[in-house]
């Protein structure tokens, strides 16, 4: 997101409303006159004082190119910034400028002339100064923000005005390695144009290693969210500023949102398998679920499984202590948790798939490109016929494991619903507010399906 730079004459509001509605926004806020300061070690007055006003002029200059280096913030800038037109021009690449235009005699009944350097002659010389300023605060400004009626009501305009200019041109993007074959973009673009105006996704191909260079540049040029693949899931969380209960019962996170320098993380995958089964009529409350496989996968969705209220949770994975850990993990932090770990061998298959309402196959047993083939199908048969089955992959659109489920009547369901939906959940996120679900699954799987063969 772009800056929000206020300008305007000293006593006009800008500290003030600039605090409040970043606040509002969730975006940074910077007082370039306090940020001075801080760097100075002395008072704006004593600058003046000890320096001279032109020593003063020069930090400020200074002070505008090293904030315009960085995105997502409100910046209030100090009254005489529009003096230099080098400043307006720095600032202004980096965001839009907003006049927070007061009439001076409610500055004047406002503002504390004894502590204003430059008011040190009194009220006439701020009547000098507006006059001398007012043009340049008008030509200079992209936005002119009327500050006459109360504080709330101008406070309820800038925010508006933030809130419309977050919606052109935002930044987001998926990063992972390998990344050429993310399908996020033909997903995401599709949902975000519904609620932004020309947003951009991009594939960034980041390695593992790079999170710290990766995290500078989502801050530093205001990249407002972005997804994660393998390898990052993990390694993102020491990077982030906060993470949802979800992700940090996960360890795990598929989404940031960058709210004005401040990653915050949360994790979809699990919320978007389970809204994928409710787009089916399969509820996960009370239902008795049965895990393939004990990777990262698996682990989401033994968590939102749980948070959803799963009567149980079997875990099958071929290294048994590969389930036994992820039981472990999730009954030390959910300890009312009814989860069961075991090997996947036929027997165990077969016997725990009697009892299951939703059977999940989390391993890439089948998937396209991979060698791995079911040494044997039997389970299917145990199923009762009103459970459903899941394969998480969805190249091939129709796995052995869901073909076979088919032929014997089973409800079926493969990994390209959840895909849609996990994505629909992070940009939920990113846009700030709940969506209509089911129209942006359509619209997203009618794009997903005219770019790429599924
Ligand atoms: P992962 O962390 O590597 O875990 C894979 C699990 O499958 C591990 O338990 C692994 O055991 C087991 N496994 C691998 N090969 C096996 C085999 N031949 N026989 C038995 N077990 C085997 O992977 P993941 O991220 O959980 O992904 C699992 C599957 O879900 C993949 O197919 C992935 O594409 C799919 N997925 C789909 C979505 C979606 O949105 N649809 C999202 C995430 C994942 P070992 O550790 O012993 O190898």
């Amino acid at each position: 997101m772009k800056n929000i730079i206020l300008t305007g004459l000293m006593g006009s509001g800008k500290s003030s409303l600039g605090k409040a509605a970043a606040k509002a926004t969730g975006m940074a806020f910077v007082d370039m006159d306090a940020f001075i300061e801080r760097g100075a070690g002395m008072s704006v007055s004593e600058l003046f004082e000890k320096f001279g006003e032109e020593r003063f002029r020069d930090m400020e200059t200074k002070t505008c190119y090293m904030l315009a280096q960085k995105q997502g913030q409100v910046i209030a800038t100090g009254g005489g910034v529009i003096l230099n037109e080098e400043n307006i021009t720095a600032l202004s690449r980096s965001g839009i400028i907003i006049f927070v235009d007061r009439p001076l005699e409610k500055i004047l009944a406002d503002v504390d002339i004894a502590s204003r350097p430059l008011l040190k002659e009194g009220a006439d010389k701020l009547k000098k100064i507006y006059n001398e300023r007012i043009d340049r605060y008008q030509t200079s400004a992209q936005i002119i923000l009327e500050n006459s009626c109360s504080e709330e009501e101008t406070l309820s305009k800038l925010v508006n005005i933030i809130q419309s200019e977050r919606r052109k041109e935002p930044k987001f993007a998926v990063i992972g390695d390998p990344i050429s074959h993310s399908l996020s973009p033909e997903i995401h673009l599709p949902i975000l144009g519904q609620y932004f105006d020309n947003p951009s996704y991009e594939k960034i191909q980041i390695k593992k290693g790079e999170l710290l260079y990766w995290v500078r540049k989502v801050r530093d040029e205001g990249i407002d969210g972005f997804n994660l693949t393998m390898p990052h899931k993990v390694d993102i969380i020491p990077f982030l500023d906060q993470i949802d209960d979800e992700a940090r019962l996960a360890g795990s996170v598929n989404t940031v949102v960058n709210g004005g320098g401040k990653l915050y993380g949360y994790t979809t995958d699990g919320q978007g398998f389970f809204a994928s089964l409710l787009d089916a009529g399969v509820e996960c409350k009370g239902a008795n679920i049965l895990i393939l496989g004990a990777g990262g996968a698996a682990s989401a969705l033994t968590i939102r499984a749980v948070l959803d209220g799963a009567k149980s949770i079997t875990i099958l994975s071929r290294r048994l202590e590969q389930a036994e850990t992820l039981k472990e993990y999730v009954t030390k932090r959910i300890p009312n948790a009814e989860i069961l770990a075991g090997k996947m061998d036929t027997a165990a298959t077969s016997r725990f798939s009697e009892r299951s309402d939703i059977v999940i196959n989390a391993t890439p047993i089948g998937m396209e490109g991979v060698q791995a083939t079911w040494n044997d199908l039997q389970f299917l048969k145990k199923i009762p016929k009103t459970a459903v089955v899941c394969d998480l992959i969805y190249k091939p659109k129709k796995t052995k494991l869901i073909e076979e489920a088919e032929h014997l009547g089973l409800k079926t369901k493969n990994g390209l619903d959840m895909l849609i939906y996990q994505a629909i959940i992070a940009d939920e996120y990113y846009i700030g507010t709940p969506v209509d679900r089911v129209a942006m699954f359509e619209l997203a799987k009618k794009n997903l399906c005219k770019e790429t063969q599924l």
